[in-house]
């Protein structure tokens, strides 16, 4: 999808529209001077299927994993909460993850850290699906001086962002819901239920598995139990939006 004018006039300077099958040259590897800079100072934000992931990685329950690295915001006027991973104070305000070698959970890295620094944006219409991408070109980042070219869909493809675009793009149906478009405000009971259905998949799949849920069925909770947490995850994105929006 190309980009109305409007929309391009948004971006600041360093951010580029990319039209689809665009070539840029960049790669990102050890021995760059920008080597892990651009792990610090951020405002990462973090999805649902980027908590599973970074779970995974540190074997965490989802309470240690949210109370030691993410800050959760819940604005009064907003349907859904954003997440942030949270920087350390070590003078730099580095990512906790990040080590002189590298990203120490780099196989269950971020979304936001994979598709860097393409950005990608999906906005679902009533009859089809918007996507764009665009190129976040920043002074200090180095890996756009080396000879590799890319496109946009191939760079995503090979920094593993297929899965993430499913689990995100799912999500989406929530977060872009009409009723949320129109102004849906969760009461406060919803909102618990949404952060324990989409960021606690531990302690639902532990309710569900003990049928301690009343709004479904035993035969389903029970069954539901007992599904990965990639499944539970899809079952938990389905069952909200008919309990929010039905
Ligand atoms: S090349 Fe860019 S993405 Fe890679 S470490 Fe340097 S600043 Fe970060
Ligand atoms: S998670 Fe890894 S890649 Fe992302 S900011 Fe932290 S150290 Fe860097």
């Amino acid at each position: 999808m190309g980009l109305k004018g409007s929309e391009v006039e948004q971006f600041p300077d360093f951010v580029k529209p990319l039209e689809r099958g665009m070539v840029f040259n960049f790669a990102c590897h050890k021995g760059l001077s920008c080597f892990t800079e651009c792990c610090r100072l951020l405002e990462l934000p973090l999805t649902s299927y980027d908590i599973l992931r970074l779970r995974r990685a540190t074997g965490l329950s989802s309470n240690q994993f949210l109370e030691r690295y993410v800050i959760i915001e819940q604005e009064q006027d907003e349907a859904f909460p954003r997440l942030y991973l949270t920087m350390i104070d070590d003078g730099n305000g580095s990512c906790a993850f990040v080590a002189s070698h590298g990203c120490t959970v780099y196989e269950h890295r971020p979304g936001a850290c994979r598709a860097y620094p393409v950005g990608r944006a999906k906005r679902l219409q009533p009859e089809t699906i918007d996507e764009c991408f665009v190129l976040v070109k920043e002074d200090h980042c180095r890996g756009f001086t080396e000879p590799a070219p890319q496109t946009a869909t191939q760079y995503c493809i090979d920094q593993g962002m297929t899965e993430y675009n499913m689990f995100n793009d799912a999500l989406a149906t929530l977060l872009q819901h009409e009723k949320v478009r129109c102004g849906f405000i969760p009461s406060q009971a919803q909102k618990e239920l949404i952060l324990l259905t989409l960021f606690h998949l531990d302690r639902w799949r532990a309710m569900l598995a003990q049928g301690e849920h009343e709004a479904i069925s035993s035969e389903t909770a029970l069954a539901m139990g007992q599904r990965t947490d990639e499944e539970l995850l899809l079952f938990a994105i389905k069952w909200l939006e008919e309990r929010l929006f039905g």
